[in-house]
């Protein structure tokens, strides 16, 4: 099954991202409100991170929805999976005011449809082309929409995960959580205490100037949290991206645990209890596909970006087949018997779940990955396409993988070379078996690259 990228102008991977006051006016806004209120007809839910422009953005995408006839239920401030959790089966769709990531100066518009998945290529480039058009269905003044406040509805996505796992299930055990400031201020506390973990918080009031780090939870920006959990002897610490869609983790003697490393650990612990495919993009370590295959499942490779790995899990199952696991190796991971979408929250419930189930420390589940060497890479060029067309035939040899960019496989390694959508620019990552080949490897293909860039 190959999932095809298409090239949009105005949404990214993650929707539209930009700097408030600079290339996001509330005026972009309204018209996708408008836009996606004259996609699709009836009761729109939205919600917003802790970003200092989530009011005004929200109230721009309210108008734009409402002045074409949607209903409008405001969730307030809210994870990105928890909006999704409450649109699924519920919503006609939903708006998500989130730059994830970002710095605080951006922001950003992430549409979600009804089933709670973002929405698809297809359908995005159904509502770029009414943006661009101006083409909307403005409604006269007896057919506007009403709004309603909701912000309880968090409520149900925070229940949702707790009665996923056995009662109590984290008693005994405590737990650091970083926020980052972010939405998950309102839902990760809650869920690991209402699992029964001791629950200690750091950057745990919602912020959107992000006074104690960036909602990019780098390594470096997790010292806090690090020496937090050893000092206070919790089994690890947990931190959140700034719409808690991704979860990273620290073990209990404060190291970072790679993100790749972290999708194994869960993926081997699902795969060890039940048989089925994990979906994962063609970026994500070959670490993880060596355990899913060890445990009996299988594994399928999609393009890079959650959507697709989604929307690829679904479409596995609507053909009859099991899907047990999938997501990115950067903290993104989603759980299918909770929902098709990235979830923060229900990544760290998960940790608490495989500690208390397997009665191990973390860093020993951590030693048993199989370990690898990650090399990342980019170079500015305009010349993105020249350059895979080129690698193509210069490495026509070797086993070519061409779901997104091309990814040259070698026993045991691999490199993948993709053009970015939005940047001029082209990524290269490595991932061997040896840091000596990953480096001989990486040098290779970056003195190819070279020579075509610089001609
Ligand atoms: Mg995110």
């Amino acid at each position: 099954m190959q999932t095809t990228k298409f090239q949009k102008r105005l949404f990214g991977t993650n929707g539209v991202r930009g700097i408030v006051g600079k290339d996001l006016p509330p005026e972009l806004v309204v018209t996708i409100g408008e836009a996606f209120g004259t996609m699709r007809k009836g009761c729109i839910a939205v919600g917003r991170d802790t970003r200092t422009s989530g009011d005004t953005l929200v109230k721009a995408i309210k108008s734009g929805l409402l002045a074409t006839g949607c209903d409008v239920v405001d969730c307030g401030i809210l994870p990105t999976p928890a909006l999704q959790y409450i649109i699924k089966g519920r919503f006609a769709g939903g708006v998500m005011i989130t730059a994830s990531h970002n710095p605080p100066e951006y922001n950003g518009v992430k549409i979600i449809e009804a089933d709670g998945t973002e929405m698809g290529d297809e359908e995005t480039l159904k509502l770029e082309q009414l943006i661009f058009d101006l083409s909307f269905s403005p409604k006269p003044w007896e057919h506007v929409g009403h709004e309603v406040n909701a912000p309880h509805l968090i409520r149900k996505y925070i229940k949702s995960i707790i009665n996923h796992f056995p009662h109590k299930i984290g008693s005994g055990m405590t737990v650091v959580v970083d926020p980052g400031s972010g939405p998950a201020c309102l839902t990760s506390p809650h869920i690991l205490t209402g699992m029964g973990c001791r629950v200690l918080t750091l950057h745990g009031v919602p912020d959107g100037t992000f006074p104690g780090r960036l909602p990019e939870p780098s390594s470096q920006g997790l010292k806090g949290l690090a020496e937090l959990v050893v000092s206070s002897g919790a089994a690890f610490g947990i931190a959140h991206d700034g719409d808690a869609d991704r979860a990273v983790f620290v073990d209990e003697n404060g190291q970072f645990i790679e993100e790749n490393e972290e999708f194994t650990l869960v993926a081997s612990y699902i795969c060890h209890q039940e048989k089925g495919a994990v979906v994962t993009p063609v970026s994500t370590s070959l670490m993880v596909e060596k355990v899913v295959k060890n445990e009996g499942c299988t594994i399928t490779y999609t393009p890079v970006g959650s959507i697709y790995v989604a929307r690829t899990m679904r479409s596995l199952i609507e053909n009859g087949n099991t899907v047990v696991f999938g997501g990115e190796g950067n903290g993104g991971l989603i759980f299918p018997r909770h929902q098709f979408c990235r979830d923060g929250g229900m990544t760290a419930a998960m940790m608490v779940y495989i500690l208390a189930s397997t009665g191990e420390h973390l860093s020993s589940l951590v030693r048993r990955i199989p370990k690898r060497t990650i090399i990342k890479d980019k170079v500015t060029t305009s010349r993105g396409a020249e350059v895979l067309e080129s690698l193509k035939k210069e490495y026509s040899y070797d086993l070519l993988d061409l779901t997104d960019g091309v990814k040259i496989l070698r026993e045991d390694s691999w490199a993948l070379v993709r053009v970015s959508g939005t940047e001029p620019i082209i990524r290269i990552i490595v991932d061997a078996d040896s840091y000596d080949y990953s480096k001989e490897f990486h040098e290779e293909v970056m003195a190819f690259i070279h020579k075509i860039t610089d001609k």
